[in-house]
């Protein structure tokens, strides 16, 4: 569904991308891990078309998305959800959700669709986003990603700033999410363990460039990922 081929990004004098090429196909969970300042972020603004790449290319269904503006982006069916969860405070839970819809008629099934996924949300719909806690405004800002009925959902860093338990919490609505629907999911994450049991395939960035790609099971049993991201230690 999306190419990345040989993408090199700058900002100035600083190289955030070197020659990075990955896929996700329609339907797959891909997830990016590395160390920050890795090129993660960079990655999504560019699919999003955020920042301008220098050379490569990035193709949805085999056509170059080069110099696309925001709103064409979505057109296609690609919805991303920043890093710090971005919600407008002081709008309520479901008027959050009825802007992220492309169309100024509102399908009330679907927001119901999206309480159903997120139940927390379902109770919370008349409140002041700025009072839920920082799980709910994960989960409001990935369902108001939601309501543009994207094909391929880009989550950045979700679990940033979290409480482990919401952590889990998150995870585990966006585990369902995937299941439950017919999604292509990217996504970023420095809690390398949670974004290998999450997805399907992973790809390592470092310093701007692809170290190691393959399917996220494997690379979770890697002894050389266990020691540099997961924190684990080859037993002498
Ligand atoms: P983090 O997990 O800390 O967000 P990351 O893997 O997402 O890190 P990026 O934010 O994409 O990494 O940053 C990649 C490189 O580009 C870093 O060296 C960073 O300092 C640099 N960078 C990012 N944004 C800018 C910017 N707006 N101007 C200049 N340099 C930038």
């Amino acid at each position: 569904m999306i190419v990345i081929d040989n993408l090199t990004v700058a900002y100035g004098s600083v190289q955030a991308l070197t020659g990075v090429s990955l896929e996700i196909g329609a339907n797959e969970f891909v997830s990016i891990i590395g160390p920050n300042g890795a090129g993660k972020t960079t990655l999504l603004k560019s699919i999003s078309n955020v920042v301008p790449w220098q050379s490569g290319d990035i193709r949805v269904d085999g056509t170059s998305i080069r110099g696309r503006e925001g709103w064409d982006i979505a057109r296609l069916g690609i919805s991303h959800v920043p890093e710090g969860r971005r919600v407008f405070g002081q709008m309520t839970v479901e008027d959050n959700l009825k802007i992220g819809a492309m169309s100024s008629r509102v399908d009330m099934a679907q927001i119901q669709g999206i309480y159903d996924l997120f139940p927390h949300l379902a109770a919370r719909k008349h409140a002041r986003a700025i009072t839920l806690s920082g799980g709910e405004q994960q989960m409001l800002a990935i369902g108001r990603a939601l309501m543009s009925r994207p094909r391929l959902l880009m989550l950045d860093e979700p679990s940033m700033g979290l409480a482990p338990l919401l952590v889990e919490q998150v995870f585990h609505h966006i585990g369902e999410l995937f299941k439950s629907s017919s999604l292509s999911v990217l996504l970023i994450e420095q809690r390398a363990t949670e974004a290998l049991e999450a997805s399907q395939r992973s790809y390592v960035l470092e310093q701007g460039r692809v170290v190691i790609s393959g399917p996220s099971a494997k690379l979770l049993n890697d002894p050389a990922i266990q020691s540099s991201y997961l924190g684990i230690t080859a037993k002498g």
